[in-house]
C-alpha cells in the first residue's frame, strides 16, 4: 500500500482542480510544488493592500457556462471587462480593433468608411494566402494597424520576426466593426473579488501540500510514494529531452509601489513600439476597481528563455510540435501518469482551456459519462 493514491507534481491550477475532484471521491493527494507558493502562474501577492498578479495579467474569460459555474463556486466574479489602450509613439489607441481604433487612426467615422479603408489597405498589399503572421496580420486589418499596433509588439513578445511567426498566434484578436472596446468574445468575464489565490486556497484546503518540492530532484522517493502521478510541469524535462528540447519564451516582471493613487487610468496599456522595451504597463488595482491612496504597476519584458528560466509561453512552432508528438506519444502509453495543464500539454491556452482540460480529466479518471 503506497502512502498516497495521487501524487500532484505543480500546485497551479490543473493540479488543484484535479486534487481538489479527486480529495472530494475519498482519494488522499499530495500536491508537491517547486515554487514557494501554491497557485501556479496566477498567484497573486498582496501589495500596499492591491492584489498584484505576480505572473502577469490575468483575466478570467470563458464561454463555457460549466467552468463559470465552476468557478463561480469558488469564488464571486466582479464585472471587470478588459479594455486595453495602446500607446505607440505616445500616440493612445483602443483595442482590440474596433470603430474607436479606426476612428483614432484615419478618422473614419461609419462601419462602411473603416471597411472601405481596410480593404484598400489589403487590396494593395495584394495577399492571397497568409503564410506568416505579418501576411495574416495585414489581412486582416491592413498596412496601418499592422505598423503601429502590432509588428513592434508582436516582435519583441516573441523575439522573432513576425515574417517568420505562425498566423494563428494574431487569430487571438477579435476585430470588429462596433464602437466595442471589450478585448474578448466570449460571454462571461471578471476578476475574483479578493483575487485568484481564493480559488486555490478553498480547492486545496485539507489536502497536503509539499511547497519548494522540485520533482526531479526527489523523483525516485517521490514516485514510490503514490498509486499515480498527475504531472503539470515540462513534458520534456519529464523525459529527460530525449527528443529534443521544447521552446519557451520567457518574460521578466518589474513591480513599482507608485505613491499616487491613479497612473494610468486603466489596468492595461500596451506599449506597440518595439524601441521601448517592455510591451505592456499592468496597474493591478484597476482590476478590482481599487481606490488605496497608493498603485503598484508592473512592466512586462518579454525574454529569451534558457533551461532553468520560468517556461511562460510554449512556441508553438513547427519544429516544437513535432518534438512534442513524439513526447505525447510515450505519454498516451503511461498507465499510471497523467500530464495536463499548459506546459505538460505544451499549448497555448488560458485558464478557461486549462479548467475544461482538467474536469475532463477527472471524468475519464473516475470513469464519469463526460
Ligand atoms: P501553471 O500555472 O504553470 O502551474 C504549473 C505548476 O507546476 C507551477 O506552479 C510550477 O512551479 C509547478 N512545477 C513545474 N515543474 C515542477 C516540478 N518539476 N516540480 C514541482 N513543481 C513543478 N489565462 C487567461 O485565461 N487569461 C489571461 O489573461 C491570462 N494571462 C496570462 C498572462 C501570462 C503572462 C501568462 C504566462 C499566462 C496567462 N494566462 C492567462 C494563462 C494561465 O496562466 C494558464 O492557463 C494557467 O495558469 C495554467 O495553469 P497550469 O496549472 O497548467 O500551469
Ligand atoms: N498583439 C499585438 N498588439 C497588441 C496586443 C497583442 O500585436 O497590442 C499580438 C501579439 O502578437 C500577441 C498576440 O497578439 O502575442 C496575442 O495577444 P494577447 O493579448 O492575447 O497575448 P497574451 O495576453 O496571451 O500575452
Amino acid at each position: 500500500m503506497k502512502k498516497y493514491d495521487y501524487l500532484i507534481v505543480g500546485a497551479g491550477l490543473f493540479g488543484s482542480i484535479f486534487a481538489y475532484e479527486a480529495n472530494k471521491r475519498g482519494k488522499k493527494c499530495l500536491v508537491i510544488d517547486k515554487r514557494n507558493h501554491t497557485g501556479g502562474n496566477i498567484y497573486c501577492e498582496s501589495i500596499e493592500d492591491i492584489n498584484i498578479h505576480k505572473y502577469g495579467a490575468h483575466i478570467f474569460h470563458t464561454s463555457n457556462k460549466e467552468v463559470w459555474e465552476y468557478v463561480n463556486s469558488f469564488v464571486e466574479f466582479n464585472r471587470y471587462t478588459n479594455c486595453p489602450v495602446a500607446n505607440y509613439k505616445g500616440e493612445l489607441y483602443n483595442l482590440p480593433f474596433n470603430m474607436n481604433t479606426f476612428y483614432q487612426l484615419w478618422k473614419v467615422k461609419t462601419p462602411q468608411e473603416a471597411m472601405a479603408k481596410i480593404q484598400e489597405q489589403v487590396k494593395e498589399a495584394n495577399i492571397v494566402e497568409a503564410s506568416n503572421l505579418e501576411e495574416q496580420a495585414i489581412k486582416l486589418v491592413g498596412k496601418d494597424i499592422y505598423e503601429k499596433l502590432i509588428k513592434g509588439y508582436t516582435e519583441k513578445q516573441w523575439g522573432k520576426k513576425a515574417t517568420e511567426l505562425p498566423s494563428f498566434i494574431i487569430k487571438r484578436l477579435p476585430v470588429r466593426l462596433t464602437f466595442d472596446n471589450n478585448y474578448f468574445n466570449d460571454k462571461y468575464q471578471g476578476i475574483p473579488i479578493g483575487g485568484y489565490n481564493k480559488i486555490i486556497d478553498k480547492m486545496l484546503e485539507g489536502i497536503d501540500i509539499k511547497l519548494e518540492t522540485d520533482f526531479f530532484a526527489n523523483r525516485r522517493e517521490l514516485e514510490d510514494i503514490a498509486d499515480k502521478i498527475v504531472f503539470t510541469g515540462m513534458i520534456d524535462e519529464f523525459y529527460n529531452y530525449e527528443f529534443g528540447t521544447l521552446e519557451y519564451r520567457s518574460l521578466n516582471f518589474e513591480h513599482e509601489i507608485l505613491n499616487e493613487e491613479n497612473y494610468q487610468g486603466n489596468a492595461v496599456v500596451n506599449y506597440t513600439e518595439y524601441e521601448i522595451p517592455y510591451t505592456r504597463i499592468i496597474e493591478h488595482k484597476h482590476f478590482e476597481y481599487g481606490n488605496q491612496p497608493k498603485t503598484v504597476i508592473t512592466k512586462e519584458y518579454p525574454a529569451t528563455w534558457n533551461k532553468g528560466d520560468e517556461p511562460y509561453y510554449p512556441i508553438n512552432n513547427d519544429r516544437n510540435n513535432n518534438i512534442y508528438s513524439k513526447y505525447k506519444e510515450l505519454a498516451d502509453r503511461e498507465k499510471s501518469v497523467i500530464f495536463g495543464g499548459r506546459l505538460a500539454q505544451y499549448k497555448y491556452y488560458d485558464m478557461h482551456n486549462v479548467i475544461e482540460q482538467a474536469l475532463n480529466t477527472v471524468k475519464s479518471e473516475f470513469k464519469e459519462d463526460k
